[in-house]
């Protein structure tokens, strides 16, 4: 149906067909300047990591060569796969002579490693060779294949994966013929290799891949996990998955799943997988995810809280699970066509997703919260982003989203194309050729311009976020505008969205977030950083129905910004060791902050969420209080 495609998807059915990563270009914005840097900066500094973190020397034990002790987490192998897989998507956008090399190189010492049965897993071949399968609560061996697999798929993809593929497709017959033809019921802590198989299934057609995924999936639930490891919530083995209410546990984990079990359903038709998904995604959505689209409540367990426990400074928000995140919603989107899966992908990319690298694309968050506080303790770093860490899934996990962007942004269907995600570039599909013009996040104006067209009426689909008031572009049921003509050749079409900042309350149940409010422009949500503040920032409340203020700026080390400015008060500073509790005879709810008129106007300046931390590592919050 969507033929072959060099992209990470290539499902065999679905509402709408991914396109390939070179078929769509990027040519600016914050998204284009992001792949440049990453192919620039952060790529590089990954590969060095490769030997440094050592990913690169385990496996050369593994093979015998070398000398030392294995480095590092029992999923150090994944690291590398990771690597590899930003590697084979730069190729695919922009090929060159380098990185075919190193996947070649890597390909090499991964087939001189891996053991003669397919097996392979330095940390188990060196450390644990006789617990190889025996603690799969927590071993990630599976989950190192999962990477291993959507490497060799995105190098085979690439047109350099042949050995690559080779090592992979010998590890999966391995898991193949442990799992589902003997018939051993194990399943990995850590899904991933479910989504994984799927896609091997889709590159080389063979089935039994597809059927171990659909097996490991039907796995969860069955007490396989119980007590062991990090028990069966964290790792998704307290239900089955279509019994399954609400997204628990380890929030990486149970997304990827999510990722997997929508992938099975787009192979097989069944219906039942889709639905648990759905009903988990819009229990997750209401009640259990960040404004910018983090998941992840709890730093005990990386993991989802409660309903509405959503606390600012302690939110988790990996990177990584804001990744699973858009994995799991594009696939629901290519599933059914409905634009809130696009909408939640442009919240999580411009918000959770895009804080995690700095500017200059040589630092990174693993945890991404909603405020900073002045006495930050937990470790050396203050809360800051870091070169590498020593569990070091998010950075290349990062690069390899970057590297595969273009793939995310339009599809096609039958009745033509489908444009979810706006970012200046062009787009090939079908024997169309659309220039997209775009000054956005910072304007709200699109145009497009019908450059080739194989003729005949084909439909132009424009995603009208949900955010945004549709105006004159009605959107149809899945929220997207349709354009259907006998288009020419230089014809244009052009959007505009308001990009009219907006105050936004939170849900009442959300205790940790009552008497805030945060600020949003467009895409983009909106913190409050110290250092753009007239006063201190703890000491600032907003002034309720404050107007809002767009300002655009170039700050030195942020780069290209628009901020906002709100109407706030300046409170006087607490005394230090005033009581953090005083009782009150007032019959109705008031806050220590009293009347609006006792206090001196301010000016409150907010600064988009992905640019913070490019400056100095003072205080930051995302909510702020309501005077
Ligand atoms: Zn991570």
């Amino acid at each position: 149906m969507s033929g072959f495609v060099r992209g990470p998807l290539a499902p065999s059915t679905g509402a709408q067909w991914p396109l390939s990563i070179d078929d769509v270009e990027i040519h600016g914005g914050p998204f284009g300047r992001w792949q440049r840097i990453n192919r620039e900066h952060s790529i590089p500094l990954g590969l060095e990591q490769m030997e440094r973190s050592g990913a690169v020397p385990n496996l050369r034990l593994a093979a015998g060569e070398g000398e030392g002790t294995f480095q590092g987490y029992r999923f150090q192998d994944s690291d590398l796969y990771k690597q590899l897989e930003a590697v084979a998507w730069e190729q695919c956008r922009l090929p060159g002579d380098a990185y075919p090399a190193f996947i070649a190189e890597s390909a090499a010492l991964l087939a001189r490693a891996q053991r003669p049965d397919g097996y392979l897993n330095s940390h188990y071949q060196m450390v644990k060779p006789d617990l190889i399968y025996q603690e799969l609560e927590y071993s990630h061996e599976m989950y190192c294949a999962g990477h291993l697999f959507q490497a060799a798929v995105a190098a085979a993809r690439a047109g350099c994966g042949e050995e690559l593929l080779a090592v992979a497709r010998r590890f999966a017959d391995h898991l193949v013929q442990r799992f589902l033809r003997d018939g051993d019921d194990g399943i990995d802590g850590h899904p991933e290799v479910e989504t994984a198989l799927v896609e091997l299934y889709r590159l080389t057609r063979e089935r039994s891949y597809l059927e171990l995924a659909a097996k490991l999936i039907d796995n969860r639930g069955k007490g396989l996990i119980a007590d062991k490891g990090m028990g069966p919530l964290y790792a998704q083995d307290h239900l089955p998955v279509r019994e399954a209410g609400t997204a628990v546990g380890h929030a990486v984990r149970q997304l990827y799943l999510e990722a997997g079990i929508v992938d099975v359903y787009l192979e097989t038709g069944d219906e039942s997988l889709l639905e648990c998904s759905v009903r988990r995604w819009e229990d997750l959505v209401a009640t259990k995810t960040a404004i910018t689209g983090g998941h992840g409540s709890r730093h005990d367990g990386e993991a989802f809280g409660e309903r509405y426990e959503l606390p600012p400074d302690r939110s988790y928000n990996e990177s990584c699970a804001a990744i699973a995140s858009i994995h799991w919603n594009w696939r629901l989107l290519l599933a059914t066509g409905h634009g809130r899966y696009a909408d939640l992908i442009e919240r999580t990319l411009y918000n959770a997703f895009a804080a995690s690298t700095s500017a200059d694309g040589t630092r990174f968050f693993y945890v991404n919260p909603l405020q900073r506080r002045a006495d930050l303790f937990e470790d050396a770093y203050l809360g800051r982003r870091r070169e590498w860490f020593a569990c070091a899934c998010c950075p290349p996990n990062i690069m390899r989203l970057i590297s595969s962007l273009g793939h995310y942004v339009a599809t096609a269907d039958a009745e033509g194309l489908s444009v979810h995600q706006y970012m200046p570039g062009t787009i090939r599909a079908g024997g169309v050729t659309l220039d997209v013009e775009t000054d956005y996040p910072w304007d709200g104006r699109v145009r497009f311009t019908v450059r080739e067209t194989p003729g005949g009426a084909w439909t132009l689909k424009l995603r009208i976020p949900a955010w945004s008031p549709p105006g004159a572009l009605t959107p149809d049921d899945n929220g997207y505008t349709r354009i259907r003509r006998d288009w020419e050749p230089g014809e244009t079409f052009t959007i505009d969205l308001d990009l009219t900042p907006r105050l936004v309350l939170p849900h009442r149940r959300i205790d940790a977030l009552r008497g805030c409010a945060a600020i949003e422009r467009g895409p983009l949500v909106y913190c409050f950083e110290q250092i753009d503040q007239e006063a201190g920032l703890d000491d600032l409340a907003l002034v309720p129905g404050t107007r809002l203020r767009a300002v655009e700026r170039d700050l030195p080390g942020v780069g290209r910004t628009v901020l906002i400015e709100a109407e706030a008060v300046r409170l006087p500073p607490a005394p230090p060791g005033e009581p953090p509790y005083a009782a009150t005879t007032a019959t109705t709810a008031t806050t220590a902050s009293g009347d609006l008129r006792d206090h001196a106007p301010a000016t409150a300046t907010a600064v988009p969420y992905y640019q913070w931390d490019n400056r100095d590592g003072g205080l930051m919050r995302v909510w702020i209080p309501l005077v």
